[in-house]
């Protein structure tokens, strides 16, 4: 079963939403740079 979808979450920097760990703002820096939470998940 794969529950592995959007990961949808709020921008800690601008607090736009945020899609995998990529900022929807462009004017944001992790629009360009997605932001890692984790350091690297490589589960699957
Ligand atoms: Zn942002």
């Amino acid at each position: 079963m794969s529950s592995q979808m959007y990961d949808i979450t709020t921008c800690p920097e601008c607090g736009s939403l945020m899609f995998n760990g990529r900022c929807e703002n462009r004017d944001c820096k992790y629009h360009w740079r997605p932001y890692d939470e984790n350091d690297k998940t490589d589960n699957e």
